[in-house]
This record gives C-alpha cells, structure tokens and sequence, in this order.
C-alpha cells in the first residue's frame, strides 16, 4: 500500500533512505522504518509515526552504503513500532520490507510456527522473510522467487540477506516496483518521487518479476528463472514539478495548476479543422471506433465522478449509451461483457487496487478496456488495451482536485472524437472546442476570487453537515465537491441530485445544515432554482455557485460564488473549482493537514 526505497551504492544509505521516504509521504503512512547493512550487519530502525519521528532515533553517520526503507500503512496488525517494516526473519539472516497484502499468510504462519519459528510482528510480512530464511539455499534471488511460489497476493518488496552483502532482490506481484539506475550506485522504490533526485533512469518492473541489485549491476528475471532484457526508461518529470512551488500546501498548488494542467490534458490533441480531437493512444481504427454500441467506464473515488461526467457527455453528445460504475464492485459481480462494448478503466494512479481488479476480469472476459491514468508506466496505463494520459504531472495531495479536471479533459476530446464521428455536425463540434479552449483562461478569474470563498469558508466551517447539489452534468460536480469536503475537513457533506431530495434528504434540511447548489444558466436553471427554493423555505441555508449576474439566485441564496458564462458544456470544470477551494479553505480554517488527512491514503493499492 504505501511506500519501499531501496538503495545500494557508495552514499550513506541511511540519508538516501530516509529522504526517499520524505518524498513517499504524501502517499499516507502509519510508521516507518529503515535497515541498513554494514559489516554484514543489520541494523533496523523503526517506529510508529511520522519520517521525522524516525529521523529522530537515526543516529547521525550511520555507517552503510546498502539499505532498505518503508513507509506502512498498517492492513495487519494494529499500527505500532513492532509492526512497522523492514521484518527480520528469527534467525536475523534476512531483512525485507512489504507492499500490499498476503491473503493465505495464516496458514504459513501456523506451519512456520508448527516448524519452531517465533515471530517478532503480527504482520501479514513476517512470514515472507520466514520462508526466504527457510528456502535460502546460498542464492538469495532464487529463494525468494521460491517463496513466490508460496504466496497469494499483492506484494512489492525489497529484501536482503547477510550472506550477501551489497545486494538487493526486489519483486513484484501486484505493488509497484521500480529500478532506479545512477552511477556506481541503484535505487529501488514503489513510486519514481522517492528517488528522482538521483536518477531520471529507471525500469519498471511487471507483475511476476524480479531484480537483482548491486552498486554496479542489476538482473532482472522472471519467476521461471528467465532473464528480461527490460527497457531503460527517462523520467520526464523534474524534481521541482513536485515540490510545494511556493504554495503552502499540495493541494493549493494544485488547485492553481489547473489552468496548466488542463492545457497539457488538452493541447495538441484538439483538431480544430476538423472540429475533433486526436487520441493517438487508443489504438483503435476509426472502424472500430465507429462500431462501438456502448460505454462503461470503470473508477473509483474521485475519478468515479470524473467518469459519470464522461458518460454524460458520451451519451449526450456521442450518442453512445455510456455508463459509470464502482470498480470495487464490478469486479464481484461476474459482469457481462458484450463485444461492441468500450470500457475505460480510469485511475490517476494507475495503481488503484480496485480498478485494476475489475480492468483485469474484463480483459478475462474478452473485453477492450482502455486506460485513463497520469501516472506512466502504472499497472492500469501499461495493463490496458490502449488509453489515454492526462498529463496532469505529479498529484501529491491525497484529494483530488487538478487529476479530476483533467480526466474529464479526456472526456470531452473523447466526446469529441466520437461525436464527430457520428452525427455532430462541424459547428456544433467547433462550439465545444472554442469553448474547451477557453476553460484555462475562465478558471484563472475563478481562482482569482477565491478571497471571497475563504471568507464563506470561514462563515460556514462550523456546520458539521452539508449537501451538495446540482443536476445534469453538474450532479457528478456535486458529488465530487461533497466528496472533497469530506476527505480533507471531515465534515459530512452529502452529493445528490437536486431533484432527489424531495425523496429522502430534504428531511435533513433545518437551519444547521446549509446545502450548496450549482445553478447553470442552461434549461435545468429553473427546475434547480425551484430546488434552491424548497430549502430555503425549509429553513435552509443556501451557498449557490451560479452564473455572473443571475439575479433571481443571487435573491434566493443566501451567499453566492460567481462563475463566467461559457458554454454550458463546460461548466463542470468550472463549478467544481469554488468547490475544491471551498473544501480547502474549510479544512484550512478547521486546522487539517489537507494534503495527507487521516485514514486515507493517495493510491489505494489494496482492495
Ligand atoms: N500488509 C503489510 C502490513 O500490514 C504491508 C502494508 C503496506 O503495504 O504498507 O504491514
């Protein structure tokens, strides 16, 4: 789940180590931990708590110029300094450290304890290290592939053994694992961030893989054996893409990215002489294209409600039935998948457990699924039949907010595209370009006004409920603004259709629970307004997020945030802007750490 480094080379590891993991941080922790090798000796620090807790028991110099490093996020075994990683097995000879989760590790660990062993941890890991000890026959490599053989589940992990000083064996089944290649030295890690201060070279390991590193070299193999002769890969993003640039937090500085993070989704793929777009990576001939029946879009979280705008733009303006479901739930369901069927499977990780899952049990079932990601070279981007990059750069903070401006960025060139092909005539296809091209510029006035929205943040955050709402394409922004004002304030917000509450939530409606509506100036205007009206004579408060000089809410509401007129098409990028600074400036006021609030963790790599 959370983060590995693993570093062989001429530097003190520990330094190399313990920076690795500062920069695996915003991917959500629990503890930990680092193992150092010197003299053929182990020595494992490890705690509870922040990297700044562990830097703190780091003795300054420690010796060693091989190591390995881990940040948990605990899924067996409650979170404490025991648990943290790197596991030793019990007779000291091997140190590893885990990603993910061993599904049949119980019975291992009742033989193993059976056999004599005792265990430090309560871990799921433990008992990896174990059978590595057991199996270790004077070639660490292929102990471990043997345990492979042992394990069900998802692992990425970084292990050493004391007969074999100066080398790291990493694998990979499930959890991300990459090789890092710098001069007279190599680094290991479950996420390219950890280690491209050092190196821009790197091999990304595939499931059922395994390498060997030294200072000096490095094999990669598969479980049978098998070298891969793998490609050596050049990172293009830079280091100071990462860092805050001068915004306090992550999340700020990528709320105020999205200007240029759209432009990068966008630019280039829009074809304006044809009133469509280009998406080179779907690998699918404009025959195919054009016998595609159906959509179904695969997500979870946030990139679910990026994909609910998707449908609604296919099916509205395509005219392709297209639908958005729950990865998590896809997956258990023994889905049918019909052959002129398209799906999408959207992640910005590309590493979402959930997503991956349901992605691989409709390939098994002959299905083209076609990837939405940011991260290059993830699982899901290099798994798919084909997809589709949002260039979005590096997203730190663990709520999403530039990601999701871009994912429906690709919607809408993807509307585009099949549109054209179908019935959209030029104009009605240049009318969405002209105004797609103008998001960037219409979200720089909102960011600009976004005084006005600290001060209803700090009018608002001691409410402890909300409601979000909006219909259309804008019922999806609802949700996704209920879903960021949970994550980061842990207030509850609530996302539905504005036209579902006379259903159920209107009951909730009193004067402690403010619901905050999006009121486009398109033909649902009026029935929305008719909503805004049934709470306020409720009692309710009303935030609207409505059009520049719309009157009629600005007399309803009792607060109003303004966006530019544009295209009504477009308005889901720009209503779900005031909604992600609304939830920033809340969490702010409410004193929480918005870029790694509690429980959650940025790439959901376990089930
Ligand atoms: N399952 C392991 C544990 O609970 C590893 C968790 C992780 O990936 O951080 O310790």
């Amino acid at each position: 789940m959370c983060g590995i480094v693993g570093y062989c080379g001429v530097a003190p590891a520990s330094k190399i180590l313990l920076e690795g993991l500062k920069r695996l941080e915003y991917r959500g922790y629990d503890s930990a931990g680092i193992c150092v090798e010197e003299k053929s000796d182990f020595k494992v620090i490890k705690r509870k708590g922040k990297i700044k807790d562990l830097k703190e028991i780091v003795p300054d110099g420690l010796p060693g110029s091989t190591g390995i490093g881990h940040t948990r996020w605990a899924t067996h075994g409650e979170v404490n300094d025991r648990n943290a990683h790197p596991h030793m097995d019990d007779t000291g000879k091997v140190v590893l450290v885990h990603n993910g989760i061993i599904e049949n590790y119980q019975g291992i660990k009742k033989r193993l304890l059976d056999e004599g062993h005792t265990f430090q941890s309560d871990t799921d890991s433990e008992i990896i290290a174990h059978l590595i000890a057991s199996l270790y026959q004077g070639d660490l490599e292929e102990a471990v592939r043997q345990t492979a053989f042992l394990l069900k589940g998802t692992y990425g992990i970084a292990v050493m053994h004391k007969d074999e000083p100066g080398t790291i064996v990493g694998i990979r089944n499930g959890s991300p694992l990459v090789l890092g290649i710098g001069e007279h030295e190599m680094f290991l890690a479950s996420d390219v961030t950890a280690i491209l201060s050092h190196t821009k070279q790197v091999i990304y390991l595939e499931d059922k893989e395994l390498v060997k590193v030294t200072a000096d070299s490095y094999k990669t193999s598969d479980f049978n054996s098998n070298e891969i002769r793998k490609t050596i890969e050049n990172i293009g993003w830079e280091l100071e893409q990462i860092e805050k640039g001068g915004f306090e937090s992550f999340m700020e500085k990528e709320i105020y990215e999205q200007p240029e993070s759209i432009l990068r989704a966008i630019q280039g793929r829009i074809d304006r002489d044809g009133a469509t777009a280009h998406l080179g990576g779907l690998n699918m001939t404009p025959r195919q294209l054009l016998n595609i029946k159906r959509i179904s879009i695969v997500a979870a979280g946030t990139s679910y409600y990026a994909g609910m705008v998707g449908a609604f733009l296919l099916e509205s303006i395509a005219r392709i039935p297209a639908t958005t479901e729950l990865a998590s739930e896809v997956r258990y369901k023994n889905p049918v998948v019909e052959p002129d069927t398209l799906y999408f499977a959207v992640s910005q990780s590309g590493e979402t457990a959930d997503t991956l899952y349901a992605m691989r049990e409709l390939q098994r079932k002959g299905a083209r699924v076609l990837g939405i990601c940011n991260v290059v070279g993830s699982t899901i981007a290099r798994e798919s039949d084909g997809g589709v990059y949002i260039h979005s750069g590096p997203e730190i903070a663990v709520a999403s907010t530039k990601a999701f401006t871009s994912q429906i960025s690709v919607f809408y060139l993807l509307t585009l595209l099949l549109a054209r092909m179908r019935h959209l005539s030029f104009e009605e296809g240049l009318r969405i370009v002209d105004a797609l091209e103008k998001v960037p510029e219409m979200i720089k006035t909102i960011l600009a006004s976004s005084k006005h929205i600290r001060e209803l943040a700090r009018k608002y955050s001691r409410y402890t409920n909300f409601l979000f709402l909006g219909r259309g394409l804008n019922y999806s922004v609802a949700m996704e603004g209920a879903l960021k004002l949970k994550e980061i304030s842990y207030i509850h917000a609530e996302g539905y259709s504005a036209a579902e509450i006379k259903h159920g939530p209107i009951a909730l409606i009193n004067e402690e629970t403010p619901s905050l509506f999006l009121v486009p100036n398109d033909k649902l205007r009026d029935k929305v307004i008719n909503n805004m009206k049934e709470v306020k004579a409720r009692a309710g408060k009303v935030i609207a997020v409505a059009i520049e000089g719309d009157q009629e809410v600005e007399a309803i509401a009792d607060d109003v945030i303004w966006i530019p007129s544009s295209n009504p098409v477009v308005y889901p990028y720009l209503m779900v802007i005031p909604l992600q600074l609304f939830a920033f400036y809340t969490a702010l006021e409410l004193d929480r750490n918005v870029d790694q609030p509690r429980n959650l963790a940025k790439s959901v790599t376990v089930e």
